[in-house]
């Protein structure tokens, strides 16, 4: 009988909260909810108040402070209810919890992320963005806080089960080691040309044909910036060159991504496409437990399938090199410039096609400066949020 672990559910209201929960109730045994938080869908936190009786539950705002409070007092007695920046730092550090799961979305989430790590937690990194958007500092602070960080991104969490181990939690590419192979589907508009991606509608954009996920990241996949954003993960988690990552398009989302040894071994991780795998993974490690996963079931997939990406249909990957060979804070601009496009998109005063093309103008408008601080980070970061939002309010069609 293992000993119970303290968990910390950063973004328990999304997409990704929800398969941390579904793992969480198989095990309560293994596993207990310490803190969970959540800004949007904030009335999420009642009922899982009531079934996981957290200590401590965050939500965004005063206003939803005020109407959740007695709620989940009447659910759970134990649970303290707070809101805002500090308190949701206060989850990620939770002395109960030697577990936090980053699931909140965007460059939001790099602040309890951050300080998750530094307080040398087991930190499970859904939040791509907060590693692309600081990098080294990020980096920097999982070594000096003591803290270990295992990918919950599925081509990553693969990646990782497929590099050799050099210590606990840690795996980085080495000696024998050729290239990582990082598996897209090409999301919901893979077969579609440019000019037919005039018209595209937020609901269209956010049915992935594979994953069910939260708006944002839905939308990253069909312009494949989620691919791209992830070259940059890759190459922070696994310490990689960009020279040694490498995409692979593979509609069928069976293979979550291979690493290519000097021998010329190719190791691929398979799976259903469903994120309670990697979350069980991370959660368990070095152990392995029941995702409640469906089987998969190769005869009933039959065939996969594989090409070479288009980087001129899908400029967001060319970008990523481009930004990582840029280095500084370029990829904080990258992922600046493309959550503000994303949210005109999603508020209909941006049109899909035009999402990149403002990504472009912001990394031309920006040259990139140095990082050597989070204060700098944070300011490259708004910076290039108003350089994008001004130049949407001038393009913008509405
Ligand atoms: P989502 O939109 O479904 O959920 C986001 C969560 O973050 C919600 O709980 C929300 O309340 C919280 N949140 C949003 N803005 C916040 C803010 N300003 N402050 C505090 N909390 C805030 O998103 P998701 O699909 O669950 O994705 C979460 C993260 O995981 C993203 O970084 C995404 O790239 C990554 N990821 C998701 C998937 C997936 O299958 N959904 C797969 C791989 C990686
Ligand atoms: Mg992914």
């Amino acid at each position: 009988m293992s000993m119970t672990r303290g968990v910390s559910l950063l973004g328990a209201s999304g997409s990704i909260g929800a398969s941390t929960l579904s793992v969480l109730r198989q095990h309560p045994d293994r596993f207990r909810l310490v803190s969970a938080t959540a800004q949007s869908r904030s009335d999420q936190l009642v009922s899982i108040c009531a079934e996981f009786k957290p200590l401590l539950a965050v939500c965004g705002t005063a206003e939803q402070a005020h109407a959740l409070a007695g709620r989940i007092r009447a659910v759970s007695a134990q649970t303290e209810l707070a809101y805002g920046a500090a308190a949701l730092e206060r989850a990620a550090c939770h002395p109960q919890a030697d577990t936090v799961m980053a699931a909140i979305v965007g460059g939001a989430g790099l602040a309890p992320t951050l300080a998750a790590v530094r307080a040398g937690k087991r930190v499970l990194l859904a939040n791509k963005e907060a590693l692309v958007l600081a990098g080294q500092l990020f980096l920097d602070a999982v070594k000096s806080g003591g803290a270990t960080l295992l990918p919950i991104d599925s081509e990553h969490n693969a990646v990782f089960q497929c590099l050799p181990g050099t210590g606990p939690g840690s795996r980085v590419i080495g000696k024998g080691v050729r290239r990582i192979l990082l598996t897209g589907s090409g999301g919901p508009f893979r077969t579609r040309s440019r000019a037919e991606l005039t018209g595209v509608t937020p609901e269209q954009a956010c049915a992935h044909p594979i994953w069910r996920m939260g708006q944002k990241i839905s939308v990253d996949s069909a312009t494949m910036m989620n691919k791209a954003l992830e070259i940059i993960e890759a190459r922070w988690l696994f310490d990689a060159k960009a020279e040694q990552i490498h995409v692979v398009m593979h509609p069928q989302s069976v293979i979550h991504s291979m690493v290519e040894y000097d021998d010329g071994s190719v190791l691929a991780q398979l799976g259903q496409p469903d994120m309670r795998t990697p979350i069980a993974h991370a959660l368990a490690h070095p152990d392995r437990i029941d995702a409640g996963v469906e089987r998969l079931n190769l005869p009933a997939v039959g065939t996969l399938t594989f090409a070479e990406p288009d980087f001129e249909r899908f400029p967001a990957l060319r970008m990523a090199y481009e930004v990582l060979a840029a280095g500084g804070s370029a990829a904080a601009t990258f992922n600046a410039a493309n959550e503000v496009a994303v949210a005109a998109f999603l508020a209909q005063r941006l049109p899909f096609a035009a999402i990149e093309s403002v990504i472009e103008a912001v990394l031309q408008k920006i040259s990139p400066g140095a990082v050597s601080d989070i204060e700098q980070t944070l300011a490259a970061d708004a910076l290039a949020r108003r350089v994008a939002q001004a130049h949407i309010d001038q393009v913008a069609f509405a």
